[in-house]
C-alpha cells in the first residue's frame, strides 16, 4: 500500500466561502521525495496540513499505510510515531538549549533521561550542530535554528517528514546545506519527504513535483532524480 493516499479530497473554508482543495487524488509511496509547488493561495499549506493530519478534509479520505483515517484513529499517536514536521511556525522553545529542544518530542515515550540525551546527541551530530548543543535558540542563526528544528522533527524516527518552505528564510549557502541534509535523510534513512516550496532549486532536488493551482493538481511529474 502507498504510505499516504489522498482520495477525492475537498477542503472548504466556510469562512470566506473558499474551496481550498477541489477533488484532489494522489498516492505517495514510502521513500519518495516530493515537492509541492504552486502560486500563493493555491492550497499548498492546506494540502500539507491534511497530509500531516493536522487538518481534516471536508470530504474524501486520507489513508496512512493503507488504513483510512477516521474518527477512531488516534491522531496524536499517528503523528508522534510516524510524522515529523518542519513548519516555519513551529518555533523552538526559547528557554531551552538546542539539545533540550531536540528532546521535547521524546517526553512521554518511556525513555530515560540518558536515552533522550543520547538520542539528541546523535541527532544534533547528524545535522552538523554538535558544537552548538548548549546554545539557546536566540544565540543561533536562522539556518542553525532550522537545523535544530529538523533534528527535533526526527526525534521519534518518523517515516514521513513534512516541510513547509524549509529554506524560505535562509541564504543560499545555508539553504544548500539544508537541501543536502534532506538528500541524506532520503538516501541514507530512506525517509519519505514532502516539502512545500516556491523555489525551483528546492523542487529540483526532489524526485517528483506536484503542482497545485486553484485547489487542483495541475501536474504531477518525475524530475528524473
Ligand atoms: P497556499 O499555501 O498555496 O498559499 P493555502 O492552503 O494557505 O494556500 O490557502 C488556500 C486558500 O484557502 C486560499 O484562498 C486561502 O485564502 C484560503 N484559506 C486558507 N486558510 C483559511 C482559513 N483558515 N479560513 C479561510 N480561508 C482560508
Ligand atoms: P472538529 O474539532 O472540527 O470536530 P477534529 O480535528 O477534532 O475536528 O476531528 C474530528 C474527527 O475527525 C476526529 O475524530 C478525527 O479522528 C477525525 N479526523 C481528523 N483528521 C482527519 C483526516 N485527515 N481524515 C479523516 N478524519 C479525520
Amino acid at each position: 500500500a502507498p504510505l499516504l493516499s489522498i482520495d477525492d479530497v475537498c477542503k472548504d473554508y466556510p469562512d470566506g466561502n473558499v474551496r481550498a482543495l477541489d477533488h484532489v487524488t494522489f498516492d505517495i509511496h514510502s521513500g519518495e521525495y516530493v515537492a509541492i509547488m504552486g502560486p500563493s493561495g493555491s492550497g499548498k499549506s492546506t494540502l500539507l496540513s491534511i497530509l500531516g493530519t493536522l487538518d481534516r478534509p471536508t470530504s474524501g479520505t486520507v489513508s496512512f499505510d493503507g488504513k483510512k483515517i477516521d474518527a477512531s484513529t488516534n491522531l496524536d499517536e499517528l503523528r508522534s510515531q510516524f510524522i515529523g514536521f518542519v513548519f516555519q511556525s513551529f518555533y523552538l522553545l526559547p528557554t531551552l538549549t538546542a539539545l533540550e529542544n531536540i528532546q521535547v518530542p521524546m517526553f512521554g515515550r518511556g525513555m530515560t533521561g540518558a536515552q533522550r540525551v543520547d538520542k539528541a546527541r546523535q541527532l544534533i551530530e547528524s545535522v552538523g550542530m554538535s558544537d552548538r548543543a548548549k546554545h539557546l535558540p536566540k544565540q543561533l542563526s536562522v539556518g542553525q535554528r532550522q537545523r535544530i528544528a529538523i533534528a527535533r522533527s526526527l526525534a521519534n524516527d518518523p517515516r514521513l517528514l513534512l516541510a513547509d518552505e524549509p529554506t524560505g528564510n535562509l541564504d543560499t549557502v545555508t539553504a544548500d546545506s539544508i537541501l543536502e541534509l534532506f538528500a541524506q535523510l532520503h538516501e541514507e534513512r530512506k525517509m519519505t519527504l514532502i516539502t512545500v516550496t516556491h523555489s525551483e532549486e528546492v523542487a529540483d532536488a526532489a524526485q517528483r513535483i506536484l503542482r497545485v493551482r486553484d485547489g487542483k493538481i495541475e501536474s504531477d511529474k518525475m524530475t528524473g532524480r
